[in-house]
């Protein structure tokens, strides 16, 4: 039976894990669950707050070596809590699945740093729809390549804190890399202002934040003539977790190393 810690565990993403865990009981269980100091779920029994039944794990506000035992830890949180999270994981030596968006250059190499200790499975987006579209967007852009515009369009709800989508990051990176092009030099973002004509090379972001969108994206090839557009539309976060969920099984199994959820997925 594994023991999973859900740091985060009163956010969207928090308690949505803690659901999808409970639904996995015969492989798995929540043994750890932290919150804010000031959480007004701190103490809580977080099946109460998951799932509206206890299951006898009380939110703590830190992991404590003495008392916190799990075997993987899922952080979807901040990417300041998460270096945090990281620290502590390559202190005790435990596995990590990493779903927290807006990581830094820096912050990034020091998870890919860590991972030489700890396996680590960090991914801005575990839908298996996402990534299938990741592998459909790098036939895309080898088929169209250099002769179409790519324009990424990408909606959530209102509370999110990091703009645009790491998912609409990664795939200007997955299409960047098949076409040689960097990201950070033909990445726009917005085009307020603009007075000339769109640069072929040039690869469009486009942000809404409204209401309660869980998470759409939709990449434009657009030529002269005809475009092709890749669109996801997640309509529930369990989406998410279930993919959290495989990766948690997946790396419990594997030696220290960086891992995507292409990896998880065998794609
Ligand atoms: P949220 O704000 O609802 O939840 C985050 C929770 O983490 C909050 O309750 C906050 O209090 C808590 N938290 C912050 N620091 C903490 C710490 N040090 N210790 C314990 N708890 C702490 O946000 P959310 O919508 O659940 O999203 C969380 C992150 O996951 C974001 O970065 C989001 O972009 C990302 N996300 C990733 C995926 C994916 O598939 N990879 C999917 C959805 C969301």
């Amino acid at each position: 039976m594994l023991k999973v810690a859900i740091v985060g565990a009163a956010g969207r993403m928090g308690r949505t894990l803690v659901e999808a865990v409970s639904q996995n009981s015969s492989t798995m269980r929540v043994s750890v669950a932290t919150v804010l100091a000031d959480d007004p779920a701190l103490g809580v029994d977080i099946g109460l707050l998951a799932i509206g039944a206890a299951i006898g794990v009380k939110t703590v506000a830190e992991l404590a070596s003495d008392e916190s035992d799990f075997d993987v830890l899922i952080d979807f949180t901040s990417p300041e809590a998460t270096m945090g999270h990281l620290a502590y994981c390559q202190a005790s030596n435990k596995a990590m699945v990493i779903g927290t968006t807006g990581l830094s250059n820096y912050q990034q190499q020091a998870i890919q740093a860590v991972a030489t200790d700890i396996p680590i499975m960090c991914a801005a987006n575990m839908s298996v729809g996402v990534n299938l579209c990741l592998k459909l967007l790098e036939q895309a852009a080898r088929v169209l390549g250099d002769a179409v515009d790519i324009e990424i369009t990408e909606a959530h709800h209102r509370f999110k804190k990091d703009a645009p989508s790491g998912t609409a990051l990664k795939m200007g990176e997955v299409i960047a890399d098949i076409l040689d092009r960097d990201l950070k030099e033909c990445a726009v973002y917005g085009r307020e202002g603009a007075s000339e004509e769109r640069d072929r090379k040039t690869i469009g972001f486009t942000t809404i934040r409204a209401g309660d969108i869980v998470g759409d994206h939709t990449v434009t090839f657009a030529g002269l003539g005809e475009r092709v557009e890749v669109t996801h539309k997640a309509s529930s976060r369990m989406t998410f977790a279930s993919g959290a969920i495989r990766a948690v099984k997946w790396i419990a199994e594997k030696e220290s190393g960086l891992y995507s959820m292409q990896d998880v997925l065998g794609l």
